[in-house]
């Protein structure tokens, strides 16, 4: 029988690969959590916060991040926020088990229907944005989060990215070249003018991590993939990555960890990120005059309107 390397006691039924340790479920939880605390204690990433509102999808990591830092005892106020962004066969789930793993946790979950917007992500995928669908999306996300957090007078708004994307991210942005994502992608982001400060706890975890731990504590999510997703560059670049990570293991750890300590330090001496103004149509933050997110609204209209 294999025996956990920590208490040496119960049977190892936990691997985490780049380790090569195996944990008992136990002890695995409490890895996990620890690595959380730790990567919040690290960043500072709770320095004034008595409110933080934490994004939850209805996926593994969210599901993950919301129960680790209910778990942890951190004395500050938890606010989850889900934002039903209308995606057909989808979107439906994800609002389900959010409202599912709020419960479960006991804590009071914040709706956002992009319905009532007039336009929805789904209708996206109709547009000529329909290939710019995922990047589109993603500005209607971090509009929203912050939005809504600074509503809820939240001082931080903490997101489920872990190792995996923001690994994702970074190969995609040193392989062409982007020093705006180099200089911009940190653990923490304070805050700025309207722009609520952004956490990413789980960013030391891998995606593989998040999902057993999320399974050991049988949280509620879905695994239902966004139908708009499916064989995006993102995806294949993740394939493509894990590849690299199965030759060389702690590949995806040593990525990061360059980045933050050589890397970004230097991209953010050196790019030269834009004034943040207010959007002329809705007075959120932007750098331009008209923000993204107004951009893909009218650009979605539009279409509706033709
Ligand atoms: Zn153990
Ligand atoms: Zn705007």
């Amino acid at each position: 029988m294999r025996v956990c390397r920590h208490c040496g006691s119960r049977a190892g039924e936990v691997r985490v690969g780049y380790a090569r340790m195996w944990l008992c479920r136990d002890c695995f939880t409490r890895f996990f959590e620890r690595k959380v605390r730790r990567t919040l204690e690290k960043y500072r990433m709770l320095k004034g916060v008595s409110r933080l509102a934490v994004a939850v999808s209805g996926g593994k990591d969210s599901a993950a991040l919301l129960a680790a830092l209910a778990r942890l005892e951190l004395g500050i106020e938890l606010a989850p926020i889900h934002l039903n962004l209308g995606i057909p066969g989808y979107s439906s789930e994800c609002e389900r088990k959010a409202r599912e793993l709020a419960e479960h946790l006991g804590l009071r979950l914040q709706v956002f229907k992009l319905e009532e917007e007039g336009f929805t992500v789904g209708m996206l995928g109709e547009t000529r944005l329909r290939r710019r669908a995922c990047a589109a999306c993603s500005t209607v996300r971090r509009y929203w989060l912050n939005r809504l957090a600074r509503e809820l007078d939240a001082q931080a708004v903490a997101t489920g990215h872990n190792l995996d994307d923001t690994v994702e991210v970074l190969f995609n942005a040193y392989f062409t070249g982007d020093l705006e994502t180099i200089a911009r992608l940190k653990p923490a982001l304070p805050a700025r003018g309207k722009l609520v400060a952004r956490i990413k706890p789980l960013i030391a975890l891998t995606e593989e991590e998040a999902l057993e731990y999320a399974e050991i504590l049988e949280l509620p999510f879905t695994s239902v993939k966004c139908p708009l997703g499916k064989g995006s560059r993102s995806l294949r670049r993740k394939k493509l990555i894990e590849t690299i990570a199965e030759e060389v293991p702690g590949y995806k750890h040593t990525f990061l960890s360059a980045h933050l300590r050589v890397f970004q330090p230097m991209a953010e001496e050196h790019a030269e990120l834009g004034e943040l103004g207010e959007c002329r149509l809705c007075g959120e933050p932007s750098s331009q005059e008209v923000c993204g997110y107004c951009r893909v609204k009218s650009a979605v209209r539009a279409y509706l309107a033709s």
